[in-house]
């Protein structure tokens, strides 16, 4: 397949249609929430989605939904990835999971677990891919990060490890793929409407004894200018442009999709 890169092509307008097709992309915790719209968004750009989840029936609705393959993975279990298909041209790496806890009392367990499946499980995935991507002569990492891959909140102390770790892993792939025609670069979203986000909205409506709506505008939102969430479509269509035409000079890079939080 050829692109723009390729032949050298500098066409302006935003691509449109199935420049993907013949692509193959994989896409972790793509059953739900950001990954799943990635996993949509890829899907009708034409790539064929293998769709890597621990949710059983979710990821196999998901792969039904884009035409792809469900892959019922947990990816704290270094076996079980690399099991996975090494042949992606494009990776998403999106599965996380968050504790809330201070640090002395944060579970020895859990912090492990959050590095096993946010950073050495994305470097297991790139890892077994890179041969694929470099024999091909392109590729695109998307590593899904956070705002918490550029700032600190107290008690998210393996969440924001981890997310900073991603965000080193990503820039060294840029560096070691630019070579090879393959990207890597970071996005960092704000808070997403996700299951993971709505419930952790009821549950501090709950615990607070607020509206649901206060929970977002007051607390979530307190350091975002544009006072809504995000929503998981949004982070895809930005995703979609990074494995798109016209991105191979887009390397290296992490894009806050922040609603101004770091602009502070
Ligand atoms: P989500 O909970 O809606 O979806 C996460 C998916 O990952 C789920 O389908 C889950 O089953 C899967 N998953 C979790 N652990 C797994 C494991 N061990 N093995 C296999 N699959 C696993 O979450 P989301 O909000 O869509 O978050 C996706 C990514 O976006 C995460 O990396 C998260 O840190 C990041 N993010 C989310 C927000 C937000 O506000 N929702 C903000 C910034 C970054």
């Amino acid at each position: 397949m050829e692109t723009p890169e390729q032949t050298g092509g500098t066409a302006a307008a935003m691509p449109t249609g199935r420049y993907l097709a013949g692509r193959k992309a994989l896409v972790t915790g793509a059953a739900s929430g950001i990954g799943r719209a990635c996993a949509v968004a890829l899907a009708r750009a034409g790539a064929h989605v293998h769709v890597v989840d621990r949710a059983a029936e979710a990821a196999k609705e998901a792969a039904e939904e884009v035409g792809g393959t469900a892959h019922v993975v947990d990816l704290s279990d270094p076996a079980a990835v690399d099991a996975l298909p090494d042949d992606a041209d494009i990776v998403v790496n999106n599965a996380g999971i968050q504790h809330v806890a201070p640090i002395h009392d944060f579970p020895v367990e859990r912090f492990a677990l959050i590095q096993r499946v946010m950073v050495e499980a994305p470097f297991r995935i790139v890892r077994r891919s890179l041969p694929h991507m470099y024999g091909g002569g392109w590729g695109r990492i998307v590593n899904i990060s956070s705002v918490h891959g550029l700032r600190a909140s107290p008690f998210k102390a393996a969440y924001v490890a981890a997310k900073h770790a991603l965000e080193g892993f990503s820039k060294v792939a840029a560096l070691e793929g630019a070579p090879h025609g393959v990207t890597s670069n970071c996005i960092n979203p704000g808070y997403v409407r996700t299951p993971l986000v709505e419930h952790q909205v009821a549950s501090q409506a709950a615990a607070h004894g607020i509206p649901a709506e206060d929970v977002v505008t007051k607390i979530m939102l307190d350091r975002t200018a544009v006072k809504r969430l995000i929503e998981p479509e949004e982070v895809a269509e930005a995703a979609l442009y990074l494995c798109g035409p016209h991105t191979g000079y887009v390397t290296g890079v992490s894009l806050p999709l922040d609603g101004g939080w770091t602009a502070h």
